[in-house]
Parts: structure tokens; sequence; C-alpha cells
């Protein structure tokens, strides 16, 4: 498997013309190598695979990537990374180096020290290549999103009014953390009532009310990869607008999954449940785009937004999330995850989309 992705990257490089890649995003460094430790470098050419850290991983690195060569940074130092940089990479030579992974400081550190290569910033070579997941990462997928499935639906009958936000969110996670969830995929957001109004509102100790809308956003990580899952609920009986905005966020969010296809910009795929909800005079209430890739990251490629030019592939996973936000009132949003099929979405969320939990 690693083999495999070594070579995707190496003909990235050769695309680029690069005679390097230093990787330096953590999950990038694990999805290229296998090396899960949390400190490393990978420095790739078309020959070689060094994998750069020091003393604490060097067994691990030897179980975890054999198809790397372990680099020993010696006390784990800038000047150590720089001399391995400066035995391998020959004058000249063009060294790509990730943009959003490296800091200003590492870099202008490195740069100094490794001054007779060409330094070349790059963008997205390995995020653009976990975009598209193999069987075994879905597989992996899949798991999380049944584990967080099956802890929501088990955690919602319980729910009373009166419990505090934060109350929730700690059952959600240490349910998940119990059923075999190696952490959360992110900070879980219950937000009752108008604190819901905020997409990524921060969980607060408000109780939880009678009749109110309460969104509940969360996910876990198994095997190394991501679930996220968000459902909209009330305790007792919804009223009139509530029935009125959940039915049109589902509606949008069933028109999406519907007719999304691969070959779709993620712009296309958006647009599928924003005329829905533009239809209804909710425009301005639903601000933020349909959905993202979700891996070894919980945000990741592709993008499903108005401003997403690229097309979606077969093999790619991601959420399909419509939402309307009323400031005052609060918020209804519908969070599934999908992968994409040959002919269309597999939503791979299992977990009940009633809304009412009686009380
Ligand atoms: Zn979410
Ligand atoms: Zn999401």
């Amino acid at each position: 498997m690693t083999l495999e992705r070594l070579e995707r990257i190496r003909v990235r490089l050769s695309d680029e013309g690069l005679d390097w890649l230093l990787v330096s995003g953590p999950e990038n460094r694990r999805y290229l190598s296998g090396f899960t430790g949390s400190s490393g470098y990978l420095l790739i050419s078309q020959e070689e695979a060094l994998l750069a850290t020091d003393f604490r991983y060097f067994q691990q690195v030897q179980e975890q990537a054999p198809a790397y060569t372990l680099a020993k940074m010696q006390g784990g130092t800038v000047e150590s990374l720089a001399s391995i940089l400066q035995q391998y990479v020959a004058e000249g030579a063009r060294l790509g180096f990730e943009a959003e992974h490296l800091t200003v400081a590492l870099y202008e550190k490195l740069r100094g020290a490794v001054a007779a290569a060409q330094w070349v910033p790059t963008q997205g070579l390995v995020e653009n290549l976990r975009a598209v997941k193999e069987p075994g990462e879905i597989q992996a997928i899949r798991r999380a999103v049944a584990l967080a499935d099956e802890v929501l639906e088990a955690i919602l009958p319980t729910l009373r009014p009166g419990m505090t936000e934060k109350e929730v969110a700690w059952r959600l996670e240490s349910a998940m953390r119990e059923r075999g969830a190696e952490k959360v995929s992110f900070d879980l957001i219950v937000a009752s009532g108008p604190n819901g109004a905020k997409p990524h509102a921060v969980t607060s100790d408000r109780p939880l009310g009678k009749g109110e809308p309460i969104v509940i956003d969360m996910g876990c990580v198994v095997d190394g990869y991501c679930s996220d899952l968000t459902r909209t609920i009330v305790l007792g009986e919804p009223d009139g607008r509530f029935r009125d905005l959940y039915d049109l966020v589902l509606r949008a969010q069933r028109a999406a999954e519907e007719g999304i296809r691969p070959g779709m910009t993620g712009r296309e795929a958006d647009a599928l449940a924003r005329e829905v909800i533009d239809a209804a005079g909710y425009k301005e209430e639903f601000g933020h785009s349909l959905g993202h890739g979700v891996g070894l990251e919980v945000h990741e490629l592709p993008r499903l937004s108005a401003l997403a030019e690229e097309p979606l592939q077969e093999g790619m996973v991601f959420t399909v999330e419509p939402g309307v936000y009323i400031p005052g009132w609060g918020g209804i949003r519908i969070e599934d995850m999908a992968v994409l099929q040959r002919d269309g979405v597999e939503v791979l969320t299992a977990c009940t989309k009633d809304p009412v939990v009686p009380v």
C-alpha cells in the first residue's frame, strides 16, 4: 500500500518538475509512509524515500515504514534536519516543500542551511491523492461512521430538558471512547436554541429546553480515520417552524444525495442543495458550503462549495450537510457522510433522521 502511494507521489513530483519533496504535514507523512508517530519529515525523490525523525521513534519507523530509510535526527534539532537535507539534496536541485505545513521560521532556517537548492512551494500534492480513498480506507471510515451513529442513537433517548450542552457532549464523547474510538474527530458541538444559529457554536453550560432545536455535531476516529455526523433534534413536540425548516433542510440534503455524480464539480454538487433552500426564501440563512472531504483529517479535500471547480471522483468520501440558521431562534443542520460510487452517492451514515425525542 505504501509502495503504491509512493509511486503515485513520484508521478506528481515528475509532473511538477521536482527532484525532491519535503513532506511536513502530519497526515501526509502518515499517508505516504504508514508511520503514525507525531514528529518527523519525509524526503522523497524518484530513487530515495527517507523518513527523518528523532530517537523517540527510531524503532517505530522500522516497524511501520519499511519502505523508508530512517534518517536519524540527532537531538531532533533543526540543524540535524538541515544536515540530512545537505547530505542528499544536490546543488541546484528543485526541492518542493509543503507551503501549508512548513512554518516560516523553519523554512527560513532550512533554506539558509540548504541555500544551493531551489526551494519550490507546493500546495495540495499529497492532499489531492488522499481525496480519493482506497478500499481499506473506506472500510475504516465505515467503522468510524457506524460507531458515531450507534452512539448517537443510544444517547438520544436519554436526553432530558435541563441537561446542559456540555453534559450531553461528554455523554457522547465518553460513549464513543467506551465503544473503541481512539478519540473524537473534533470538539463536539451541542448547540441548543439560539446557540444553534451559529454553525460552529461553542458547547456551553446552557440547559436544553423543551421544544427548541438542538444541533448535535459529532464524530470520532477509528484506525486513524474520522467520522462527522450532525443531527438536529427537539425534546418533546416541535412547533410548526421547526417542522417546516427541518423538512426544507432534509429535502435539500436529499436533492444533493440523489443528484451527485462523478464528474460534477464541487460547485454543481453544492448547487443541488442550495437551489432547494434558495427557492424557499432562505438563501441568506444557508451561509456555509454543502460539504467537505473526510479521511485522516475531518476536513480535507474535496470541497463541495460554490467556489470548487474541481470534479468529484469515484472513491471520494465527503459530507452532505445543508443547514439553515435563524439568529435568535436556532439552527437546523443535517449531515451525512457519503462515498461517491460510479453511479452516484452511497450514503454511509445510517443514524435516524427522526428529530423528535419524546420526553
Ligand atoms: Zn460535522
Ligand atoms: Zn462536517
